[in-house]
């Protein structure tokens, strides 16, 4: 298939006018006047990678905690509607069994070869080890230290878990981070309550990557008669780590992604979603769950954004990486750099950066065809058109 005449958006430029040659599910060549039997005329519109989005729980009413075929498909749905083409499926800080059996069914599903599993690109651990005072809406029962709990499990389960965040000022996080890191697992800093050094040993250890910057997370304080910096301003100038925005402009509002985006550079930005199983929806009364169990956290959604049940603190977005991506368009950042966070760069911090990501020859061809207005017009699955978009 030929893709002609489209404005496409790569790593470095927009190139107006261009074809893509797609074949066998790969992008084999990028230029003019390439031709086809099957052609599709794209004249106007944008080009993007299909998204990837290394932090989310779900959509369509489903939470990938659910661990069913149901609850994937429809939580997957959620991101093919909006182009997303990748995803990290996110647990949430809950008891160990239910983490494992979210572990145990995501290994299966991926191995069953399900038409959709090639939309997960791993596993996101959220917890249990995090913080108590930046919990956010995560479980305070669940919560564990690295010292008093026997982590070992979670290397186990290297060949599906991409990231795992853990709060690192806690007691033997820096040992935790390095047993993780040996066996390739990212770890990412996040819903943490230390100062400046506390987490500097955790970063020794091979901490890479920010859990939502900004949002639960430590900032400037007092502590004996000394003012230090918190993750959040530390983050900013460490150009060693790798951080998240919900650019949803609640979570993070346009003058903040401004900020961040100027500190670390489009490089190491990215947008993720950090979508609950109410994405998608209308809001409306419900009492939604965070995760799977019987006493699970309860949300609802509030206004643009997913609030704790009494209303009191944010507890994930409803907003896709696409329509974050145009938030940052409109926050005044350039369209390479803002399509880059939500796809080239999240999909190197997962180490998948050689074959998703971009518009590039040899690259799986994961596209999303946008208006001006970046919404999803056609998208297209390992060079398959999958749906036209809503
Ligand atoms: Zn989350």
């Amino acid at each position: 298939m030929v893709i002609k005449n489209a404005k496409i958006i790569t790593p470095e430029k927009i190139t107006d006018d261009a074809d893509i040659l797609i074949e066998g599910g790969t992008i084999q060549s990028i230029g003019r006047d390439l031709s086809d039997t099957d052609t599709l005329d794209a004249k106007g519109m944008y080009l993007t990678p299909g998204f990837v989005d290394i932090h989310t729980h779900g959509g369509y009413g489903a939470d990938f905690m659910d661990s069913t075929p149901e609850a994937f498909s429809d939580a997957l749905r959620f991101h093919l509607d909006n182009g997303t083409t990748s995803v990290v499926a996110t647990s949430c800080t809950a008891p160990r069994e239910s983490i494992i059996s979210f572990l145990d069914f995501t290994r299966e599903y991926l191995r069953s070869g399900a038409r959709e599993s090639r939309l997960i690109a791993g596993v996101h651990l959220e917890g249990p080890y995090l913080s108590k005072r930046n919990r956010g809406a995560q479980k305070e029962e669940d919560l564990a230290i690295p010292d008093k709990d026997d982590y070992s499990y979670i290397l186990n389960y290297a060949d599906i878990i991409r990231t795992v965040t853990l709060s690192p000022e806690l007691p033997g996080a820096d040992k935790m981070t390095r047993a993780l890191t040996d066996v390739g697992i990212v770890v990412s800093g996040g819903h943490d309550d230390g100062i400046y050094p506390e987490f500097m040993p955790a970063i020794g250890a091979g901490m890479s990557h920010l859990t939502h910057l900004y949002c639960a997370m430590s900032e400037l304080r007092f502590k004996d008669g000394r003012r230090n910096v918190g993750l959040r301003e530390y983050a900013l100038t460490d150009d060693s780590l790798t951080a998240e925005i919900i650019a949803d402009d609640r979570h993070i509002p346009p003058e903040l992604a401004r900020l961040i985006i100027r500190a670390k550079g489009a490089d190491r930005v990215a947008v993720v979603s950090d979508s609950l199983r109410c994405a998608g929806f209308e809001k409306d009364d419900r009492l939604y769950k965070l995760g799977s169990g019987d006493d699970a956290q309860l949300f609802r959604i509030g206004d643009g954004v997913a609030v704790t049940a009494d209303g009191t603190k944010y507890a994930g977005s409803i907003t896709p990486v696409r329509a974050m991506v145009k938030n940052l368009i409109d926050a005044g950042i350039g369209i390479v750099d803002a399509v880059k966070t939500g796809t080239l760069t999240p999909a190197r911090i997962i180490g998948k950066g050689k074959e998703i990501g971009s518009i590039e020859v040899g690259k799986r061809a994961n596209i999303c065809i946008l208006n001006a207005n970046f919404e999803l017009i056609d998208l297209i699955l390992d060079g398959n058109i999958i749906q036209k978009g809503k």
